[in-house]
């Protein structure tokens, strides 16, 4: 945290948004103790609690914003796709009962006490699944409605994983495709959930296009924020489609962080998540109820935050370019309604216009998709017909 606040001192907004955060009570409690001790000590539910913290702080956080009737439901769902991606993420565990564990995880969640030990790629996520009976024991008391959705997301996704398990990221569309299998398909289901509730409307969970858009954006930002973590662990998901265009072999880029091909390619990682964000502002629209509009708008308007971070910057071929915790901290407090959401989309355009050069390859697509963010933008709160769409109690909340 004192580093965090170093880094903003020249932004007092910056840090009043980072002490207003702390002292707000929204934070989870910290455990200092491993996940492993605390499996020990607490019942079911806290443990799950405990263990999203350790394995997502980030998500621990955005899901205290939850209306309660929501809070289990997708802390379950959670802890149920995040033990499932720990069974695809480690690679020292045996591919004939990995990939038949990936297709049927699912079904898992309905055997009481089942749990498996020594799978994981870190401390954290082989305890998760070294006690995932609790997870089991909390998922079984959930109404069925959510029973059913998470169940059903996490089959598509298990096999989707598989099917990836042997097969590259190669083109565009495989690129689409994988990102649906493991962020899409949580958007597809995350709106399931809120239409189940009840506290958002039934079409919400048909919107299924602009549901996966909400994963997508997020899953690309990370993968194109992720290049030299990814590189160091041996792993590959930018297409290559994509990087083919301006190396021969990815650590290239990584060699000549800023060279002419290493931005264009970098940029065009970018322009390629762009192409989601007017979804988002249109699946940010249906939401009615507040609290779950703040829970799906902050990660993407953090996600555009970074997307115009690292437009452009040769370090994302050297480090993990991070967008500073005070400026996160901000948007967490302020992103409460459509308004503020126009607010930092217009901000981050305008950043990544501003670093824009008509040399880049991608330059007119680029400004093209730039475009369509603002005109969707314009269509959700200028649109009389929009408008027309809510009641008048509505039109306060946004
Ligand atoms: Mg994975």
């Amino acid at each position: 945290m004192v580093i965090d606040m170093i880094k903003s001192a020249h932004h007092p907004s910056e840090l009043m948004a980072m002490l207003k955060i702390k002292f707000s009570g929204k934070v989870p409690h910290d455990h200092k103790e491993g996940l492993e001790v605390l499996a020990n000590k607490l019942n079911q539910r806290d443990f799950c609690y405990a263990a999203l913290n350790k394995v997502s702080r980030s998500f621990a956080v955005v899901i205290q914003q939850l209306p309660r009737e929501l809070k289990d439901p997708v802390c379950v769902f959670y802890l149920v796709l995040r033990g499932l991606d720990s069974v695809e993420d480690d690679m020292t565990y045996p591919a004939e009962k990995r990939m038949p564990l990936l297709r049927n995880f699912h079904e898992k969640c309905f055997e009481k006490g089942w749990k498996l030990n020594g799978v994981g790629d870190s401390d954290d996520y082989r305890t998760l699944l070294a006690n995932f009976d609790k997870v089991i024991h909390l998922f079984l008391q959930l109404d069925e409605s959510y029973q059913f959705v998470i169940a059903d997301i996490c089959k598509q996704m298990g096999n989707g994983m598989a099917d990836y398990a042997e097969r590259k990221v190669n083109t565009l569309e495989d690129y689409d495709h994988y990102c649906h299998y493991v962020a899409g398909l949580v958007g597809i289901g995350l709106s399931a959930l809120f239409s189940a509730s009840g506290l958002e409307i039934n079409r919400l969970q048909q919107e299924t296009d602009l549901a996966n858009s909400m994963g997508l954006l997020l899953q690309k930002t990370n993968i194109s924020r992720d290049y030299y973590e990814d590189l160091n662990l041996g792993r590959v998901f930018w297409p290559k489609q994509i990087w083919g265009k301006y190396a021969t072999q990815l650590e290239e880029f990584h060699n000549k962080p800023s060279s002419p091909e290493s931005l264009a390619c970098i940029n065009e990682m970018v322009t390629n998540a762009l192409q989601h964000v007017s979804n988002c502002i249109l699946y940010l629209h249906l939401i009615k109820n507040p609290q779950v509009f703040r829970f799906c708008a902050i990660p993407q308007v953090m996600a555009m935050a970074t997307l115009a971070k690292i437009y452009n910057n040769p370090n994302v071929y050297t480090e993990v370019v991070k967008i500073r915790k005070g400026i996160a901290a901000k948007m967490m407090i302020d992103t409460t309604n459509m308004d503020r959401v126009r607010f930092y989309m217009e901000k981050f355009v305008r950043e990544i216009q501003n670093k824009m050069s008509e040399s880049d390859p991608n330059y007119a697509l680029t400004r093209k998709r730039l475009n369509r963010i603002i005109e969707a933008l314009d269509d959700v709160l200028f649109s009389p017909e929009n408008f027309q769409e809510r009641t008048i109690e509505e039109t306060v909340l946004f």
